[in-house]
């Protein structure tokens, strides 16, 4: 029999299992079930949609045999099954290999991250198990195979006998150890109650042959032991029970078992809805975001089921873009079966239901941003990003639908705020919402053109993404309040006597002998009406802030796009006597003057100088 290698990740994965020191060792139980399950699913729905397929729900069920003898565990199902490609592509590759962060754990050999953010699936076997066996049947094939495998040497695959269609997977579980008790998994009781507890929502009957006592005929002191086969799980779909006889714990055994993600979700939200359109859902909001959530891979979507048999593994019509992080299932019984993915986008049954189940979302996450303000914050820092790219993408079309969810870090003491809370605590006289944006909350306090508002007693909002400038911007105001950028070029509202004083006129030749030497670097040069103790800042005009002029610059395909930057003097400084004084008595050291000023402004705004040696020797030209 031909040994085939692993690809390179597989084997290093196989070489951690087969190794692991992972303390719940018992998922590997779920994992095959759960796998059975889904291969169970893909057939159901096709012998319910193929009229050439006889149907027989009796058909479909899981067994599990454990044998303490030949140390052997048995998952066998009535799936879908295999073809001898589909063992070689499904078990000898592993699906997350595309991924950046899947590679990285793999190769740092950081067990618990995988185990616990990407889960391993059927290899997770691996952590039982000596030697593992599959033995497959594919539906519409007269052939069966085998594939086989001692962990990360290799695996090979050959032909086999198996009467019925579907998959058998057969492992030989490890000797005890002094750490390690494996003979406990061939233990019944052990199993069932694993079953029980990762497994009991699971829809289709696992079974097992038990071992039963009961009183002998004719005796009333004297017991016999049986053999009599049981239906281990309550195979009621969680979203079918009624929500009084649940736990929170259910739900997050039953976000698990359906690999929704690997983290303790913040909230389940389970409807159940009568009416012209009746369905069921079980909805969560995860508390990280996947290791793939912020890369095209991800998908999002919702499994679609039409009176429990699943339709659809990831219905994106379900979820508009800016909710793709929730995960969860919709059950309908007003969906047919047979409805093809290009009708469901124009279904207006499935139209209604997600809309509700935003609605939905939106009401719950509302909540949390009131009433259980930490685990909102945690919500947001996972998912805020989402929420903002939301409120930015179609000009502004799902402002008002996410206004309100949005928090930004405060000058208040660099905490979260939500706008209305924002406004509720403006004082009287204020015209703006301000902000300002950086990469450090400090920094950004500390800009020169921050300091007259604050003294002002008015919060800044500390934008700390690229992309929520460019979300305010989108949203133009909040309930009739308009966003301000500190860095704004124009008037700040601040209402303030330099406000009054900001004359260009007494020294319009300076000015524009000072633009003279700056030329296009900037639009324009004026006195300030914002700085208070800072000689001299960058401000801008237009659509692009100097911020957004530095995050476009790393965007792929970056065309150089600039801010128009306007030079602002303190009138009130020193520095700015000291530059009139220059400008009359040497052109040398105004000429120096003047690029030094420029050059420590853009410094401020976290610039270079467009020629920082020729800044450097300025300020030693400066002190000699
Ligand atoms: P995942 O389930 O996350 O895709 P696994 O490693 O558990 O990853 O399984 C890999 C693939 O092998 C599955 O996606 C499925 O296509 C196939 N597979 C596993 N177990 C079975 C089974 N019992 N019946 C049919 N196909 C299976």
């Amino acid at each position: 029999m031909e040994k085939k290698q692993f690809k390179a990740e597989s084997k290093r994965l196989l070489e951690l299992m087969v190794n692991s020191i992972y303390t719940h060792k018992e998922i590997f139980l779920r994992e095959l079930i759960s796998n059975a399950s889904d291969a169970l699913d893909k057939m159901y729905y096709k012998a319910l949609t193929d009229p050439d397929i006889t149907f027989n729900k009796d058909d479909y069920y899981i067994r599990i045999e454990a044998d303490k003898d030949s140390r052997t565990l048995k998952v066998k199902d009535t799936g879908i099954g295999m073809t001898k490609k589909e063992l070689e592509n499904n078990l000898g590759t592993i699906a997350k290999s595309g991924s950046l962060e899947f590679k990285n754990a793999i190769e740092q050999k950081d067990e618990i991250n995988i185990i616990g953010q990407f889960g391993v699936g059927f290899y997770s076997s691996f952590m039982v198990a000596d030697k593992v066996t599959v033995i497959s049947r594919a539906f519409g094939s007269g052939e069966a195979y085998k594939w086989e495998s001692e962990g990360a040497n290799g695996y090979a695959i050959s032909p086999a006998e198996k009467a019925e269609m579907g998959t058998e997977v057969i492992l030989k579980i490890k000797a005890d150890t002094e750490d390690e008790n494996y003979s406990d998994f061939l233990d019944e009781h052990r199993v069932r109650s694993l079953v029980k507890k990762y497994s009991d929502f699971i829809r289709y009957p696992i079974k097992m042959t038990v071992t039963k006592s009961r009183l002998k005929e004719g005796s009333d002191s004297e017991y016999e032991t049986y053999r009599e086969d049981e239906v281990l799980n309550s195979m009621v779909p969680i979203w079918r029970r009624n929500k009084g006889e649940l736990k929170e714990e259910d739900y997050e055994k039953f976000y698990k078992e359906k690999h929704y993600g690997w983290d303790k979700p913040l909230k389940y939200i389970h409807i159940n809805a009568e009416g012209t359109v009746s369905y069921r859902a079980i909805l969560y909001i995860p508390s990280a975001a996947p290791f793939d959530y912020y890369t095209k891979d991800y998908q999002k979507g919702l499994e679609l089921y039409s009176s429990g048999v699943l339709i659809m593994n990831k219905c994106a019509d379900l979820l508009p873009d800016y909710f793709s992080f929730v995960q969860g299932l919709v059950d309908s019984e007003n969906l047919s079966l047979n409805i093809s993915r290009e009708m469901l986008q124009h279904d207006r049954q499935l139209k209604f239901i997600a809309k509700r189940i935003s609605g939905k979302v939106k009401g719950e996450l509302l909540d949390m941003l009131k009433g259980e303000r930490e685990k909102y914050e945690q919500f947001f820092k996972s998912f805020g990003r989402t929420l903002k790219y939301g409120v930015y993408s179609g000009y502004g079309i799902n402002k008002e639908v996410l206004e309100d969810l949005l928090i930004f870090y405060s000058s208040r003491e660099k905490k979260y705020v939500a706008l209305e809370e924002y406004l509720s605590r403006m004082p009287e006289g204020q015209k703006y919402i301000y902000y300002v944006s950086g990469d450090d909350m400090d920094r950004m306090l500390k800009l020169p053109q921050a300091e007259l508002v604050l003294d002002k007693g008015y919060e800044i909002l500390l934008l700390t993404e690229e992309v929520d400038e460019f979300a305010l911007r989108m949203m133009g105001s909040y309930k009739g309040k308009e966003f301000k950028s500190v860095s704004d070029s124009g008037d700040l509202g601040l209402d303030d006597k330099k406000e009054e004083k900001g004359e260009e006129g007494q020294n319009k030749e300076l000015y524009s002998a000072i633009k003279e030497i700056l030329k296009d670097k900037v639009k324009d040069v004026k006195p300030s009406k914002k700085l208070k103790t800072h000689p001299v800042c960058l401000s801008s005009e237009g659509l692009l802030s100097i911020e957004m002029e530095k995050f476009m610059r790393h965007m792929p395909g970056a065309q150089n796009l600039k801010a128009e930057k306007i030079l602002e003097i303190n009138e009130g400084h020193p520095v700015s006597g000291a530059l009139k004084e220059a400008f009359e008595k040497d052109k040398e050291k105004f000429n120096l003057y003047v690029n030094l000023l420029y050059g420590q402004a853009l410094i401020i705004e976290g610039l270079l100088p467009e020629d920082p040696v020729e800044f450097a020797n300025g300020v030693c030209r400066l002190m000699n």
